[in-house]
């Protein structure tokens, strides 16, 4: 404080911004958790691993993670921290494995030295920290490798949160009470999602605006809290594998559904819980407003109000047993806050205004002092008006001079000589008295005794509030579940989704399944579709559906013209299956899921870039880590794999992809355009064709988006460039061009190939391609001026070329 300092004010860093550290409300999005992460990839014994810290600061949340060094950037993708904290290098420089981070993931990184991952170093860090002896208690064994990374993340927190301001009596270590011990999560309960799955099945965001908007995160979005927001897209973006878990949310869901009053109550409540996590969070960190406060009461006071409603219901037993628990600890809290602070806080405590009258006694004095100023001065001006004989004088109050007594021009010479001049006004004289003098100094005094006396109660009240700050935490994750199962309950009875059954058959059968996004934007308009996969012929879970099961391999492969709904489609298989593991309902009439280890997806590359790389190297990297990794408990969703490169290259390429998952039998869906690979369901048991049905009309087509058994070799192209707007001048040039070459399109080769067996006959197998060879009837087309020939002469040289085509074709 300037005021208080002898000669030069004393300065220090009393807290560093850096993004992943931020908890300041205005600076947050609400929806979303901010959180700073610290990686140590390690270098011996298992040479492959990397072990991640994760803070959240504003809730005071802390993970350990173990990971292979490949799924580095998948785990990170979804955890999403803000900022990357790494060991910093000899040079300066960014090692590439964590470059590769930042690429992909547009984080921001920050280095810090050596000795803080030092496992030593590490170690004391956590130990002064938590004021422990021995870090056993918190699952940390004498060597863990994540105790490094776990204490040079706790060492930058406290860098960063020095404060040592004038009001402040918290030290770093006090400021980061909040902190919980670190907890080592598993990957291996929640469902894998790479970071390209979760890209291009816009999962929490869209590709194409990187927006939420649009996104499955939005289209379910009811929640009513912000803790709720958070944690649904912490829930879509890691589904569970536990089915018992599951099941405990499913139970949940239902029985909200079961009962609409209930359901509607409970929201009610949580929409009433404001961001207790983060407000908590501020409290021990001092960084709390008089608003935060008042909003921690008014929401912590809900809680009994929520535990009466989840009363008696069997679905929500431990929610109430837990919520009863907080209570006897929270609530009177709340009833302190309720009790001593206004209803309507102001926004600092500057001038003060927060507690109530009557609260404190010292308050309550240094009050009346202030508020007697009126009645003084009132008496004040009566008693001059009376000695001065000036019936007009006044005694005032302005913010610039203070106190004055003004006199109209009129009656200056009636002024006493004890009266000193201030300030000259256009009709009057204003003076200053030595009595007013003093009784400013009184005033003045009172309100800052009084402010003063405000922050030290403020203080003590959040205090008071951090010492329960786990507590707190733990009652706003009660809310934040409650109200996505809401969410859940809510988005499944108005727009229709069912509870799906999941069984440990790695199976698919989706009866009248819906792309939950889709669906929305489209409404009636959008046609639902059956999806079997992984079912033998005449399977009972199918027949027991009444699905159409007659070609149930685990692999489909999808054809049909552009625009005609592949993609959608084999999305919306993938996004039902993610959906059945969040606990949440799905947008099906029926739906039976076997359990799902992990979900792949690659999704066409063409309108896609990546920094440094050719699409068609993501596409097979991306492609690669499947086939490295899909189970028979995976799902893989594929739409024109090998659209990147030439033709030829491509359809091999694709070809030999369908035949590895198929051998696998993992369930899977590829969307193709290359026809070719249709013949596959001829060789395999194991594949099945669907086509996307489409009706022609006239010239025109029709899309039904219809799935229906067996192949299609249509692709309609220049329909859709019709549709699209492309000049028909071009169009028609198109046609003829497809006409001519459609003759030469060998299609007894491509059948030969097929029922030829795979690998033994590489000539047969490259016969396929003939489509693609080179053809004397393209020189005789080439050489051809079609302004030099009749109708007729053209109509001859084309019976000429289809001839010597079918010729060589029975030879
Ligand atoms: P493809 O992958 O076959 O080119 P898309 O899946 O991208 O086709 O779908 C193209 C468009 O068709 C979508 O944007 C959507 O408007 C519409 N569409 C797709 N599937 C359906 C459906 N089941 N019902 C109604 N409209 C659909
Ligand atoms: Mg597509």
């Amino acid at each position: 404080d300037p005021k208080e300092a002898k000669g030069v004010v004393d300065r220090a860093v009393t807290r560093v911004l850096t993004p992943g550290t931020l908890v300041d409300e205005q600076l947050l999005d609400e929806s979303a958790a901010n959180q700073v992460a610290a990686i140590q990839f390690l270098e011996s014994g298992d040479d492959s691993a990397a072990v991640l810290a994760i803070a959240e600061l504003s809730t005071g949340r802390f993970t350990l993670h173990d990971l292979p060094r490949s799924r580095v950037v998948d785990e990170l993708a979804r955890i999403r921290p803000t900022e990357l904290i790494y060991v910093e290098t000899a040079d300066g420089s960014v090692p590439q494995r964590v470059d590769i981070v930042r690429e992909n993931l547009g984080l921001s990184l920050t280095a810090r030295p050596g000795w803080m991952f030092r496992h030593d170093d590490a170690r004391d860090a956590l130990l002064r920290h938590y004021n422990v002896t021995t870090l056993a208690g918190f699952g940390l064994d004498e060597h863990d490798p994540a105790i490094g990374p776990a204490g040079a993340l706790l060492h930058y927190l406290l860098e960063t949160q020095a404060g040592s301001g004038p009001d402040d009596t918290r030290d770093a270590r006090e400021r980061l009470g909040h902190l919980r011990p670190p907890v080592r999560q598993s990957h291996d309960a929640f469902l894998t999602i790479d970071a390209a799955s979760l890209r291009s099945l816009e999962i929490e965001r869209t590709m194409r605006t990187g927006q939420v908007d649009g996104s499955l995160l939005a289209t379910l979005q009811r929640c009513n809290s912000p803790m709720g927001k958070r944690l649904l897209r912490q829930w879509l973006c890691f589904p569970l594998r536990d089915v018992e878990q599951i099941h405990v949310r499913q139970h949940a869901v239902a029985a909200l559904m079961a009962d609409r009053d209930f359901t509607e109550n409970l929201a009610e409540q949580i929409g009433n819980v404001q961001d207790v996590a983060r407000i908590a969070g501020r409290m021990a960190m001092g960084r709390a407003t008089p608003r935060d406060l008042v909003a921690l009461g008014r929401s912590v006071g809900r809680i009994n109000l929520i535990a009466d409603l989840l009363d008696a219901r069997p679905a929500f037993i431990s929610h109430h047993q837990h919520l009863t628990n907080l209570s006897e600890a929270i609530a009177p809290l709340a009833d302190a806050i309720a009790q001593r602070c206004v209803d309507d806080p102001p926004a600092h405590m500057r001038e003060g205004g927060l507690f109530r009258d009557g609260v404190d006694a010292e308050l309550d004095e240094a009050r009346s002092l202030q508020r007697d100023a009126n009645t003084w001065l009132a008496a004040y001006q009566k008693r001059l008006i009376e000695s001065t004989d000036i019936p007009s004088l006044k005694v005032g109050y302005n913010k610039v001079f203070g106190y004055y007594i003004e006199i109209t021009h009129a009656h200056v010479s009636k002024v006493p000589d004890a009266f000193s001049r201030k300030q000259t006004l256009k009709n009057a004289e204003r003076y200053i008295t030595p009595e007013l003098k003093e009784f400013k100094e009184k005033v003045t005094t009172a309100e800052s005794r009084a402010v003063e006396r405000e922050k030290t109660l403020f203080d003590a009240l959040c205090r008071k509030a951090a010492a329960q700050a786990p507590k707190l935490s733990a009652f706003a994750e009660l809310v934040a579940e409650l109200d996505v199962l809401g969410c859940f309950a809510e988005i499944a009875t108005r727009f229709g989704y069912v509870k799906p059954e999941l069984v440990e058959q790695p199976v698919l059968a989706i009866e009248d399944g819906r792309h939950p996004v889709l669906d929305r934007t489209l409404g009636e308009r959008f046609v639902p579709n059956d999806c079997v996969l992984g079912l033998g012929e005449g399977s009972k879970a199918s027949r027991e559906q009444g699905i159409d099961d007659a070609c149930s391999g685990s692999l489909a492969l999808i054809t049909g013209p552009n625009m005609a709904g592949k993609s959608t489609y084999i999305r919306q298989v993938a996004l039902i299956t993610l959906l059945a593991h969040t606990g949440s309902f799905v947008p099906a009439k029926s739906a039976t899921i076997g359990l799902t280890d992990r979900i792949f997806t690659r999704i066409g590359a063409s309108d896609e870039l990546h920094a440094g790389h050719s699409t068609f190297m993501v596409e097979m990297t991306e492609t690669a880590n499947i086939l490295h990794h899909a189970t028979d408990r995976s799902l893989v969703i594929l739409d024109e794999i090998g659209r990147g490169t030439s033709t030829l290259d491509g359809l091999s390429l694709a070809w030999a992809i369908a035949e590895t998952l198929a051998v696998r039998k993992c369930r899977a869906l590829f969307a193709t355009h290359y026809h070719e690979l249709t013949t596959l369901a001829e060789r395999m048991d194991n594949v099945s064709n669907l086509h996307v049905s489409v009706r022609e009309w006239g010239d025109e087509i029709v899309f039904l988006y219809r799935l229906l058994r067996g192949s299609t070799n249509r692709s309609y192209g220049i329909h859709v460039a019709k549709i699209a707007g492309v000049p028909q001048q071009t169009l028609q040039r198109a046609q003829e061009l497809l006409d001519t070459l459609a003759v030469q399109t060998d299609a007894t080769a491509v059948e030969a190939a097929a029922s030829s067996p795979a690998k033994k006959q590489p000539e047969a197998q490259m016969s396929l391609f003939t489509e693609y060879v080179h053809h004397p009837a393209i020189d005789e087309l080439k050489a051809i001026d079609l302004n030099e020939l009749t109708p007729m002469q053209a109509f001859d040289l084309l019976r000429a070329i289809i001839e010597q085509l079918q010729d060589q074709q029975s030879g």
